[in-house]
C-alpha cells in the first residue's frame, strides 16, 4: 500500500463527466480530496491524495488520463538536499501534512515525498536552504494553465 498526491486539472469539455468514482469502483483506490476548486463551465482542480498498491495507482492515474484529465505529480514539485539539512525540525511544525516529520528517539527529520503538498512552507522555513526546488506551487492561482507556475 503507498499513497501518491496529485493535481487534478479537468477542462470545460469533461469537467462534468463523472470520472473520480471510478477510481473507488474500477480500481480499488482510496481517495481523499485536499483541495477543490470549480470555475463553472470553465475548469475544476482537485488536490488528491490516492492511497493503494502501486499498480491501481498507476493504472487508475492512466485511466483519468486516458479520459482528458491533465495529472500534475506534486512530488516532482520538491526536493530536499540530504546533505544540507541539520535536522534541526524547525519545518516540521509547519507542515500541514506531515510529509515532514521526526523520528524519535534518534530525532532525525524524514521526509516522505507521497504525502508533500508543494505548499512551500517548509522551503521559506528552513534556515539551511535544504528545502530547494519548491516553486511555491498554487495549483489554484489565476491564470494559471496545467505545467506551470504563475
Ligand atoms: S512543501 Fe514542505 S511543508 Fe508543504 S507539504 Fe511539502 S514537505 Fe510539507
Ligand atoms: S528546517 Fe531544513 S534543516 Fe531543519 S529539519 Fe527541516 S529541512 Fe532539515
Amino acid at each position: 500500500m503507498t499513497s501518491r498526491n496529485v493535481l487534478l486539472i479537468f477542462k470545460s469539455s469533461i469537467m462534468y463527466k463523472p470520472r473520480i468514482y471510478r477510481l473507488s469502483k474500477d480500481y480499488d483506490l482510496v481517495f481523499n480530496i485536499l483541495e477543490a476548486k470549480i470555475l463553472p463551465r470553465r475548469e475544476g482542480r482537485i488536490l488528491l491524495e490516492l492511497q493503494g498498491e502501486e499498480d491501481q495507482i498507476e493504472r487508475g492515474l492512466q485511466f483519468l488520463e486516458e479520459g482528458g484529465v491533465v495529472i500534475e505529480y506534486l512530488a516532482d514539485k520538491i526536493l530536499r538536499e540530504e546533505d544540507r539539512c541539520v535536522h534541526c525540525g524547525e519545518c516540521t511544525g509547519l507542515c500541514p501534512t506531515a510529509a515532514l516529520s521526526v523520528v524519535r528517539p534518534r530525532m532525525e527529520v524524514v521526509f516522505d515525498v507521497n504525502k508533500c503538498v508543494a505548499c512551500g512552507m517548509c522551503g521559506l522555513a528552513c534556515p539551511y536552504g535544504a528545502m530547494t526546488d519548491i516553486k511555491l506551487f498554487d495549483p489554484f492561482a489565476e491564470g494559471r494553465t496545467a505545467g506551470t507556475n504563475p
